[in-house]
């Protein structure tokens, strides 16, 4: 299979990088507000600690870090979507170059509104979950975490010190070993898909308004992270009308495979006459530098019908050290023997387990056998029949 020439599926790589990088820059504010959070709990322990009655001790506690959780992911929630609404805007222009990148001139138009691209950074893209949501569940996270150890560490008659530190953790483990970390962990995790869904979805709608892009191909980042799922999507292509798959069977994942995935969508345009090309151009040069540009806006077009390689491909080039660390050595020997990553994935693309993956195999194996065997005996026949 040909590998995509053209730069179409770089611009798509690095928007995704940008996209990341950009993560990076909305994790700032929810982490402040998590660490002075952190204080707080601390605190609320600490003011407590002289309270004789352990069962008013509590309550003060819990009812202080109510407010506090609440208030604090509800500041979160609502500097993050404001931040993920001016991204979605840039998205919006981004599915613009990205196309323009494709043809090596800007000739398709997308009219996707701002205010529809914004709306679409409220969108439920988190697996059934909106950016709200998900702030809204790791907060109610938060509070049954919080009080639960604290029960528990009253219950146990703790001294405010060893309570603190089942919150905030301590030094010698990192800080590892607090209920905070976690919260950090996840408050990156949703950013970072946040970002990456919201990017997806807004280019994808924009193409969705041009009657020019017809297919959208699955890209992951191609290295040692990039996990089995994303790894059997990409390269696989589904048309823009109804996400039908082309050439395969795994079905429509929606625009990112799983939490902290890096994925993108690559569009597909349909074919445009020279005529159309010529209009879309819109130049005011001469004929025969008309003509070029137009002949140059073909190449690349034709160009991008090419589909970049497969996952297998890819892997073909690795050592076998490598191919054991990123399947893991049993998929790696299916792998090795000529089974498709692809294939190790269910319709809805759930990795299949190995032990399903074995019996596929030796069902496909017996099957070929069975068909090697029927051929041999068809040739007998006839060889058979020529002698008689
Ligand atoms: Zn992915």
């Amino acid at each position: 299979m040909p590998r995509r020439q053209n730069n179409g599926l770089d611009s798509v790589a690095s928007l995704t990088v940008d996209t990341l990088r950009l993560a990076a820059s909305h994790l700032l504010a929810p982490l402040r507000v998590l660490r002075e959070l952190s204080s707080s709990l601390v605190g609320w322990i600490r003011s407590t600690a002289r309270t004789i009655n352990r069962v008013s001790r509590l309550s003060e506690i819990l009812a202080g870090a109510r407010l506090a959780i609440r208030d604090s992911y509800s500041l979160i929630s609502t500097t993050h979507r404001k931040e993920l609404k001016e991204f979605a805007s840039a998205a919006r222009d981004g599915a613009r170059s990205v196309l323009a990148s494709l043809a090596g001139a800007d000739i398709f138009r997308v009219s996707m509104t701002a205010p529809d691209a914004r709306a679409i950074a409220d969108a439920k893209l988190l697996f059934g979950n909106s950016v709200a949501d998900s702030w809204a569940r790791a907060a109610a996270g938060l509070q049954a975490e919080f009080q639960r150890t604290v029960q528990q560490g009253i219950f146990l008659n703790e001294t405010a010190t060893r309570l603190t530190e089942r919150i905030e953790g301590t030094p010698e483990a990192g800080f590892a070993d607090g209920i905070m970390k976690k919260r950090y962990r996840e408050a990156e995790a949703i950013v970072n898909t946040a970002a990456v869904a919201v990017g997806n979805a807004v280019r994808a709608e924009a193409y969705e308004t041009s009657d020019d892009v017809t297919i959208l191909t699955w890209s992951a980042i191609l290295d040692a992270k990039t996990c089995l799922v994303c790894a059997g999507y990409h390269g696989k292509s589904w048309t823009m009308e109804g996400r039908k798959p082309i050439g395969h069977k795994l079905a429509w994942p929606g625009y990112l495979a799983h939490m902290r995935c890096r994925c993108s969508q690559i569009p597909g345009v349909r074919t445009k006459s020279d005529k159309a090309i010529r209009e879309a151009l819109d130049l005011d040069v001469g004929e025969d530098e008309l003509a070029a540009a137009v002949d140059t806006v073909q190449e690349n077009l034709d160009k991008q019908k090419e589909m970049p390689g497969s996952f297998d491909e890819w892997l073909a080039g690795k050592s076998h050290d490598y191919v054991n660390k990123l399947l893991g050595p049993g998929r790696a020997k299916l792998w090795e023997k000529g089974m498709p990553l692809e294939q190790m994935l269910t319709q809805t693309g759930r990795p299949l387990t190995l032990e399903q993956l074995n019996a596929k195999w030796s069902g496909e194996r017996q099957r070929s056998n069975r068909d090697f065997i029927g051929l041999i005996a068809a040739l007998a026949k006839k060889e058979r029949e020529k002698r008689k």
